[in-house]
C-alpha cells in the first residue's frame, strides 16, 4: 500500500481508544460525585462467538471504569427465567444499562425478550421505544453500530448535511437505524437490500457508502463513485488455505483506489460498537441519575448529553 492509500485508511481501534478516553473522563467525574455507571450482560448458552463478544465488552467496561456484571444462563433456560433476570436488572437502581447478547437460543424469542427491557436502560438501542424515537428524531439510545458509524463519518467529514448517502442492507440492528441517523443529519438516503435493481448503479451516485449486508467482497469498485468514503460493516469469516480469515462485504482491494477514505475489516466499525456502547452505559447513567435527583443538567458531571 503506498503512502497515498494508507492516508485513506481509516483507524477504527484508534477511534475507539478516543471514546473509550473520552467516557472514562465522564465516569471519573461521576464516581468523584459518588455515582457509579454499571452495566448487565445476559448471555444465554454456550455460543463461542458471544463469549468472546461479552468478554470484549466487560474488557472495556473495566477500561472505561463502569461496573459491570454478567449473567450467564444455561442454553436450555426457559424465557421466563430470562424474563425474570431482567426484571430484577430493570428495577435494581444500580444498574444503568442492560444488554442482552444476541442470538438468543431458538426456542427464545427474541423480541419478547428485548421488549422487556426498560427502554432507559436500553444501552442497544433495540427496544421499540428507542427504534421509534430515533425515527422521530427524537434523542434516544441508539444502536452502537450504526453510532459508531456515524462517529467516523464525523470525525473524517465534519458536516454531512447535503450528502448523497447509500445505506447497502436493511436489517433492524444496522441498515435501518443507520439510514435514520443518517437522515437525522441531513443526508439525502438510498437504502438498497436483496431486491433492489440495478445496485451498482445507485450506489455509484453515493458520497457515503455504508456496506451492511454480510456477503464477502459484494462490494467491488462497480459500486464505487471515485472520492467516495466507504464505510465496511460486513464481518464474514471466509476459509483460505485451511485457515479462517476475517473479511468485510467490501473488496478492499478494488476499492480503495477509488475511495477517498474507507474502514478495513477488521480494525474498523467492530472496535468502535463496543466503544459506543460505553458511551450509551454513560449517557443512560447519567439520564437514570438526573431524572432521580431532579437536577438541572448544567450542573450534573456529564459531558455528552445530559
Ligand atoms: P442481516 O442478515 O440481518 O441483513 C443483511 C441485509 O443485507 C438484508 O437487509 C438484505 O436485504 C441485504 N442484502 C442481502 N443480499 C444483498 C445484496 N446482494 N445486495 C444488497 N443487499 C443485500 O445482517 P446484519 O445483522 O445487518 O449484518 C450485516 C453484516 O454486518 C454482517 O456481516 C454482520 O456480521 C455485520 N455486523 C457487524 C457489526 C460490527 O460491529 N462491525 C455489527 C453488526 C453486524
Amino acid at each position: 500500500m503506498n503512502s497515498l492509500d494508507s492516508d485513506k485508511l481509516i483507524d477504527g481501534k484508534a477511534a475507539a481508544a478516543k471514546v473509550i478516553t473520552e467516557v472514562a473522563a465522564e465516569v471519573t467525574a461521576l464516581k468523584a460525585e459518588g455515582f457509579e455507571p454499571a452495566l448487565a450482560v445476559v448471555l444465554v448458552g454456550n455460543d463461542p462467538a458471544s463469549h468472546v463478544y461479552v468478554r470484549n465488552k466487560v474488557l472495556r467496561a473495566e477500561q472505561a471504569g463502569i461496573h459491570s456484571l454478567v449473567f450467564r444462563m444455561a442454553a436450555d433456560s426457559p424465557v421466563e427465567a430470562v424474563l425474570e433476570v431482567i426484571a430484577g436488572l430493570n428495577a435494581d437502581p444500580k444498574v444503568h444499562g442492560i444488554l442482552v447478547q444476541l442470538p438468543l437460543p431458538a426456542h427464545i424469542d427474541e423480541q419478547l425478550v428485548l421488549q422487556a427491557i426498560d427502554p432507559a436502560k436500553d444501552v442497544d438501542g433495540f427496544h421499540s421505544d428507542n427504534v421509534g424515537g430515533l425515527s422521530q428524531g427524537r434523542p434516544v439510545l441508539t444502536p452502537c453500530t450504526p453510532a459508531g458509524c456515524m462517529r467516523l463519518l464525523r470525525d473524517r467529514l465534519g458536516e454531512l448535511s447535503g450528502k448523497h448517502a447509500v445505506v447497502v442492507g436493511r436489517s433492524n440492528i444496522v441498515g435501518k437505524p443507520m439510514a435514520a441517523l443518517l437522515l437525522a443529519a441531513d443526508c439525502t438516503v438510498t437504502v438498497l437490500h436483496s431486491r433492489s435493481r440495478e445496485p451498482q448503479a445507485l450506489s455509484r451516485q453515493a458520497d457515503i457508502l455504508i456496506a451492511a449486508v454480510g456477503r464477502p467482497a459484494l462490494i467491488d469498485a462497480s459500486w464505487i463513485k471515485p472520492g467516495a468514503m466507504v464505510i465496511d460493516v460486513g464481518i464474514n469469516r471466509i476459509e483460505e488455505h485451511g485457515r479462517t480469515r476475517l473479511v468485510g462485504d467490501v473488496d478492499f482491494a478494488s476499492v480503495l483506489p477509488l475511495a477517498s477514505a474507507i474502514t478495513p475489516v477488521p480494525g474498523g466499525v467492530g472496535p468502535m460498537t463496543i466503544a459506543m456502547l460505553m458511551q450509551n452505559t454513560v449517557t443512560a447513567a447519567c439520564q437514570q441519575r438526573n431524572q432521580a435527583a431532579s437536577e438541572p443538567a448544567k450542573e450534573s458531571a456529564c459531558l455528552s448529553t445530559c
